[in-house]
């Protein structure tokens, strides 16, 4: 573990860590940059110890690992990975393994951060972590992936575990990166140990109901805010960016239960009908990579139309940071739900605030994701399995928990809701730190 905390200075941007608020008046749209930013303008409404505050806008640590991979041909080639280990004050470090050509330690930090508020939000006994190698998936043959998995599981091995740190997917892993992960923890340790990742497939210790987690608590959000502004989801027209896990679970959700979902996107376009589309026989990311334009009941329009289309509810669902400065004044959506992490940046948060478009955070609607990986790690930890049944009955159940709580601090003070999530989080943390005081 040495390896990962003599590094960490180097590793972090200095420039956006604390030490002054230039953050607050200026803030860098990555994702680490926006979460510092979130820390401070939530900080202005929570009771927490200042230095607390402080700490909290520093992981733990940042592990970095050299990653060698024997190519199909032969060759060598060397990856970088990370793991960011924000905070574990309230349990494990609890966060996905990204593999994306532009991961970087920040972006893993960043990303780590969301992940406590995250948890704590849902009132899950875990901390927050993000990890990620830098590749493009794509580039690797299946045989390819399986060995960068193993031999990057193999370097976290020391700073991982069902009791340490327990990884997940993230944008470009899925079961399959899961299963390998855990095999590989589980060699080394000469016994199967399931709960050091979540999102496995079901057969090898994942829970039924993970993949669809995100995108279902996505929509169970949307529907109790349609419901809160005493709306009818059935009178509801949907846009949703993003067609992969997380957006067509939401949109297929959402669709079942009566909304209109009118538009859905993917890298290559928007495919966009006002009557509504059939979202079962879209072909989701997981059914058929980038195929949303082949679906022939729609108009298609350019991938980026689908933002500023005129809809009740607009779910960005895909990546970071696309909602921004340079945009937020065209969309037109009455309401937005954030499905992917981190989709608005700072200056775009506060145009929606003095338009008045509620916004609800991605750290309380996407959550359903984390909480089925606890539901997930209980079932290994305990070797007992849960039906479907059991599993979607007790994410509703976390879900209108969590969305009351940050409700009442919503009504309670005059906040945005995602000031209102940031409170109750920072509160959770900050209690629980200090509860447990510095050791040594
Ligand atoms: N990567 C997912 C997220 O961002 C899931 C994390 C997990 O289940 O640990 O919430």
């Amino acid at each position: 573990s040495s390896q990962g905390e003599g590094d960490t200075s180097q590793i972090m941007v200095t420039d956006t860590t604390p030490n002054g608020d230039e953050s607050i008046d200026d803030p860098d749209d990555s994702a680490l940059g926006t979460a510092l930013h979130q820390i401070d303008r939530a900080a202005q409404h929570v009771d927490v110890d200042e230095g607390v505050l402080e700490l909290m806008k520093n992981p733990t640590r940042v592990v970095e690992v050299t990653v060698p991979v024997e190519r199909d041909d032969g060759s060598i080639e060397t990856f970088t990975g990370y793991r960011a280990q924000h905070d574990d004050v309230r349990g494990p470090y609890k966060g996905g393994i990204r593999y994306h050509p532009e991961v970087t330690a920040e972006e893993a930090v960043g990303l780590s951060m969301w992940m406590t508020w995250k948890c704590a939000v849902m009132d899950l006994p875990f901390g927050g972590a993000k990890g990620g190698v830098v590749v493009d998936p794509n580039d690797l043959s299946r045989k390819e992936n399986e060995r960068l998995t193993r031999r990057f599981t193999e370097e976290l091995r020391d700073v991982i575990g069902p009791t340490i740190d327990i990884a997940a997917p993230d944008m470009g892993t899925g079961p399959q990166t899961m299963a390998w992960m855990m095999d590989a923890f589980s060699m080394q340790q000469g016994e199967t140990i399931p709960g050091v990742v979540t999102g496995k497939p079901p057969i090898v210790g994942g829970s039924v109901g993970r993949e669809e987690a995100p995108g279902h608590s996505v929509a169970i959000i949307t529907r109790e805010f349609i419901d809160y502004q005493d709306r009818d989801l059935k009178d509801t027209t949907v846009a949703v960016q993003g067609y992969g896990s997380v957006g067509a679970n939401a949109a297929r959700a959402l669709d079942k239960w009566g909304a209109d979902v009118v538009a859905v996107s993917d890298v290559k376009g928007t495919v966009y009908n006002p009557e509504g589309l059939d979202t079962q026989t879209i072909p989701s990311y997981d059914e058929q990579p980038n195929a949303v334009t082949t679906y022939e009941e729609g108009e298609i329009l350019d991938a980026d139309e689908l933002l500023e289309l005129d809809v009740d509810v607009l779910i960005p669902a895909a990546i970071g940071g696309v909602l921004t400065e340079d945009n937020a004044d065209d969309i037109q959506a009455d309401i937005i739900v954030e499905g992917a992490n981190g989709p608005t940046t700072s200056g775009a948060d506060e145009i929606f605030a003095e338009r008045d478009i509620p916004l609800v955070p991605d750290i309380l609607a996407n959550a359903g994701g984390v909480t089925v990986s606890y539901f997930e790690w209980l079932q290994d930890i305990n070797r007992r399995k849960w039906d479907l049944e059991r599993v979607n009955e007790e994410l509703e159940e976390f879900m209108l928990s969590a969305w009351n709580d940050v409700r009442e601090i919503y009504e309670e003070r005059e906040l945005t809701w995602r000031e209102a999530a940031y409170v109750l989080a920072l509160e959770r943390v900050g209690e629980a730190k200090a509860y447990r005081g510095l050791w040594p």
